[in-house]
């Protein structure tokens, strides 16, 4: 029998060093991040960069980001400012995205911001993304290594679930440490969150001493942000103490979870627990087949925001 996981590399150095042979020829491959497993392409490479769109069923509207090595690569695609040395000196390495102005001598394919004028950029820190970056001459363009729509992947297995063979390489770095997709930051204005994610927003808000304005333009500035998205497939109610029949209940926090219907999502209410356990546990649910999914009061605040979000989207609440 066909071993079902034959696509999934440790990553050595001779795998990384096939990875970017892969990158160079414009194929796909999935990469891990801190986030989520993303599904990388050469982002000079309009062919490459369609290629994802496809295998994803991404829709067109829905701009990628684009993954740098370092500061300096960033500055050839990108026009800087002052909010953003700021925040990539205190945050970068790791899971903050930044929207810019997109340089008229950028070579970053149009199809990945979507002809934008602005394209996103972040540093991950995850160490195998990093060493791949750091021999290949291009920046990566990766979303999440998952059907549009559906659960994000967090560790290799995941990404076989999602894509089964028609990726043919996929990096395994472990479960990735923050579990969430990343925070976009647009600096093109005055700082706007466009998507809670792994770096909460009252952080960045501390540090730059700012209330941080709220998103009313979703449509226009992150046309990836709305609709139904990181869904399970089944029903999810939000603010629930009990399951339905035939249902899970995922719960947050030290209560009784002896039921074999019941997910905890941490201990000891600890957000970063909480939002690494998230995409796995919804992934544990869905594969058991259980009928729908009820969650408790999540309180809306530190990264409770990235998760709450999360799940609205997933039951659509707009
Ligand atoms: P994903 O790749 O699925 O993690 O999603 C990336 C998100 O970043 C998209 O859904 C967009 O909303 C946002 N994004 C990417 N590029 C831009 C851009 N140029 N302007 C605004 N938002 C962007
Ligand atoms: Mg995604």
């Amino acid at each position: 029998m066909k071993n079902i996981y034959s696509n999934i590399y440790k990553p050595t150095n001779i795998n990384l060093n096939k990875a970017k042979i892969a990158i160079e020829k414009g194929d796909v491959i999935a990469v891990p991040t801190e986030t989520v497993y993303g599904l990388a392409a050469n982002a000079y490479n309009t062919k490459a960069v369609e290629k994802i769109f496809s295998l994803k069923k991404r829709p067109s509207n829905n701009p990628l980001i684009i993954h740098c090595k370092n500061i300096e690569q960033i500055k050839k695609e990108a026009v800087i400012n002052k909010n953003f040395v700021k925040l990539v000196k205190k945050f970068s390495p790791g899971p903050l995205t930044y929207v810019l102005k997109k340089k008229k001598s950028s070579k970053i394919s149009k199809l990945a911001n979507k002809g934008l004028s602005t394209i996103a950029v972040r540093i991950p820190s995850e160490k195998n993304i990093i060493k791949l970056l750091n021999i290949l001459k291009c920046p990566l363009a990766a979303p999440s290594a998952n059907r549009s729509k559906s659960l994000s992947p967090t560790t290799a297995k995941h990404v076989v679930e999602e894509f089964g063979n028609s990726i043919k390489m996929i990096i395994d770095g472990g479960a990735c440490k923050i579990g969430i997709e990343s925070t976009v930051i647009d600096l093109t204005t005055k700082p706007k969150i466009l998507r809670e994610g792994g770096l909460c927003s009252e952080a960045i808000e501390k540090f730059l001493k700012i209330k941080l304005s709220e998103n009313k333009n979703k449509f226009i500035k992150s046309p990836g942000q709305i609709g139904l998205h990181y869904s399970p497939g089944i029903p999810i109610y939000m603010n629930r103490e009990k399951a339905t029949k035939d249902g899970a209940l995922i719960i947050f926090g030290n209560k009784n979870c002896n039921h074999n219907n019941t997910y905890n999502l941490t201990n000891k209410k600890n957000f970063k627990e909480a939002a690494k356990n998230f995409f796995n546990t919804l992934r544990i649910i869905k594969n058991k087949k259980f009928k729908s999914i009820s969650v408790n009061k999540i309180p809306n605040k530190d990264l409770g925001k990235a998760i709450n979000e999360r799940l609205r989207r997933a039951a659509h609440y707009e």
